[in-house]
């Protein structure tokens, strides 16, 4: 029977896996790749993104196009169960999950940004990891300098034209070099903007920049960013963030209203949750790439730790979560599985860097390949020739080569599309008889009832009893949400035509740990109802197993 090979992330990991996959195995396995958008994006190039030189369309290229042969699935991924060997998903706007079987599962689903270790600085900054991020600095950098052009209220115009990027890594580096082109290049559609009222900063904890590069080049990209204005501080790091201060680990207050945050890498959630040895948060793997303790599981990427010799304790004794190491894991990886498929031997992972490259923006950059060091206009030119030819896709690397040939001769646009926020409460109707949703389900938010009458049923955990209610306006279900579960323990269907108002689960969950008068009112609600002690602030009550029930399809 064909081999069930499933990739988990449509990254650089995931997608250079499948497609050596599909290359090795042909029509004789079931590839499939599971990712939460059906775009590949290539992330050196959202710096350039956000500063407007590439349209964000342009920048990512369509996974079905890329994934001849493999099965793609849009989907987000939720668990997995090694020992019945299923992943488990929820996809589009279907509540009810999916299971997927494998023979042999890779994991490759990257890292995520958390910035909760300062406070104030997840709600506040912008982070550069997706599509949106970028698009979305690029908007908040243009809506800055519109108000800027128009305010009275000269400390307004001083927070609106203060800039500051924490990290000073490659992502920082390019990030600040880009947004200063961007401002640079734009302030000549705003007369009431003057140059000098223009501050840029870069916040780095470390005494120096661009760590991966020869200092003499990291200092060398210092140099050049701070002849073109921006201030670069060393030795700092971020002590508290609101909407309208940074404030520095010197004491020193930085009013501002725009904060990019390239720091707080960490291990994706769905990861942590993996019956899986992990350190540090990412997959341990041996050198073949192979899980611990599971032969049929493989990691590579930013999500996996991988050592590069036998006895890896250092930093870089492991592959750097880089793209450059993703790809050439991915070979290695696919090789690997048809070895184990075939019952042979595999082989340890190996690659040497052959260099970095960092582009500063204004067609400056720094780059090391094979160990000579190049700087300046050369450097620049390299990265761009580089990245278009590491680019998947003869379609994407037109789109951005053309997009590089337009803003070379023409201006920055400053057209500011506004996109819809998320909508934080919204109201849904029903009709009589519609579900509202069933026991595991996605859990996607907190129901108040407006109108109408809804039955809720589920299975008292202590009697195990089926126990139904009927809920009027003014009540509400899916308050379990707030306990961490991420699926429903309950069915719920409405009884009449009616409404409910829906609280997504960040806001509801915010809000009843802030509000007090709600946190005590739902402490006593899980008491008298459910018998379950919970208190505000605590996720799950003692003792109480995860909800799973998922459904096969
Ligand atoms: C701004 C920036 C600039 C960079 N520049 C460079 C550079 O110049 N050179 C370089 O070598 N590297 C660079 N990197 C690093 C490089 O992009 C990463 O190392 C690389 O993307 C890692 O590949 P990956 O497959 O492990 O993760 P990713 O590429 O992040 O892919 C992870 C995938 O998993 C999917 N996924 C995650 N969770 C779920 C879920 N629950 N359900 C469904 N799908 C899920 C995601 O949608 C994504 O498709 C840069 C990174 C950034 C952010």
């Amino acid at each position: 029977m064909a081999q069930k090979l499933l990739v988990l992330g449509g990254g650089f990991g995931g997608l250079y896996a499948a497609r050596e996959l599909r290359k090795r195995f042909g029509d004789e396995a079931e590839i499939q790749l599971i990712s939460e958008e059906n775009y590949f994006v290539f992330q050196p190039l959202l710096p350039e993104v956000a500063a407007g030189a590439i349209t964000s369309m342009h920048a990512v290229t369509s996974l079905r196009e890329l994934l001849a042969g493999v099965r793609l699935r849009k989907a987000t991924i939720h668990s997995v169960d090694f020992d019945r060997q299923v992943v488990t998903v929820f996809q589009g706007v279907q509540r009810r999950p999916t299971e997927i079987e494998y023979d042999h599962l890779v994991i490759a689903m990257g890292s995520r940004i958390d910035l909760s270790r300062v406070p104030g600085l997840e709600d506040h900054a912008l982070k550069m990891k997706t599509l949106e991020d970028a698009r979305r600095m690029r908007a908040h950098i243009i809506e800055r300098l519109e108000h800027a052009d128009v305010t009275f209220l000269p400390e307004v115009k001083r927070e609106a034209l203060t800039f500051v990027v924490v990290g000073a890594g490659f992502s920082g580096i390019e990030c600040i070099g880009e947004m200063k082109e961007l401002i640079d290049r734009s302030l000549k559609y705003y007369p009431n903007i003057d140059p000098s009222e223009i501050r840029v900063i870069a916040v780095e904890f470390a005494p120096r920049a661009l760590n991966e590069l020869p200092e003499s080049l990291a200092a060398y990209a210092v140099k050049q960013l701070e002849k073109r204005g921006v201030e670069v501080m060393f030795n700092t790091g971020v002590a508290s963030v609101t909407g309208r201060r940074l404030v520095t680990s010197t004491g020193e207050v930085i009013p501002t209203r725009t904060i990019v945050a390239t720091i707080g890498n960490a291990p994706s959630p769905v990861i942590l949750d993996m019956d899986l040895e992990l350190t540090h948060g990412r997959v341990a793997v041996d050198r073949t790439m192979q899980a611990k303790g599971r032969e049929n599981v493989w990691s590579l990427g930013d999500c996996a730790l991988i050592p590069l010799k036998d006895d890896a304790k250092e930093r870089d004794d492991f592959a750097p979560p880089t793209a450059q190491f993703a790809v050439r894991e991915a070979s290695q990886i696919a090789q690997n599985i048809q070895a184990a498929v075939q019952g042979k031997p595999l082989k340890p992972f190996k690659y040497k860097s052959r260099g970095a490259l960092a582009s500063l923006g204004a067609r400056r950059g720094v780059a090391e390949v094979f160990g000579i060091k190049v700087s300046g206009y050369p450097a620049w030119l390299l990265w761009r020739m580089y990245y278009l030819s590491f680019m998947p896709g003869f379609d994407t690397k037109l789109r951005v080569f053309l997009n590089w040939l337009l803003d070379s001769i023409r201006p920055r646009s400053v057209v500011a599309l506004r996109a819809p926020e998320k909508e934080g409460a919204r109201y849904v109707h029903y009709a009589a008889g519609d579900p509202v949703f069933e026991k595991g389900n996605r859990s996607d938010g907190f129901y108040t009832v407006v109108s109408g009458r809804f039955e809720v049923s589920y299975q008292d955990e202590t009697t195990g009893e089926t126990v139904t209610r009927e809920v009027g306006p003014g009540g509400h279900f899916g308050e379990r949400m707030i306990m961490g579960e991420s699926t429903r323990f309950g069915t719920v269907r409405a009884l009449t035509d009616g409404t409910a108002l829906v609280l997504g689960q960040e806001e509801f969950t915010k809000l009843s740990s802030t509000f007090e008068a709600l946190g005590s009112y739902l402490e006593d609600h899980f008491n008298r109802v459910y018998h379950i002690d919970w208190h505000p602030g605590a996720a799950k009550p003692s003792g109480e197993p995860a909800e799973k029930s998922p459904t096969r399809h």
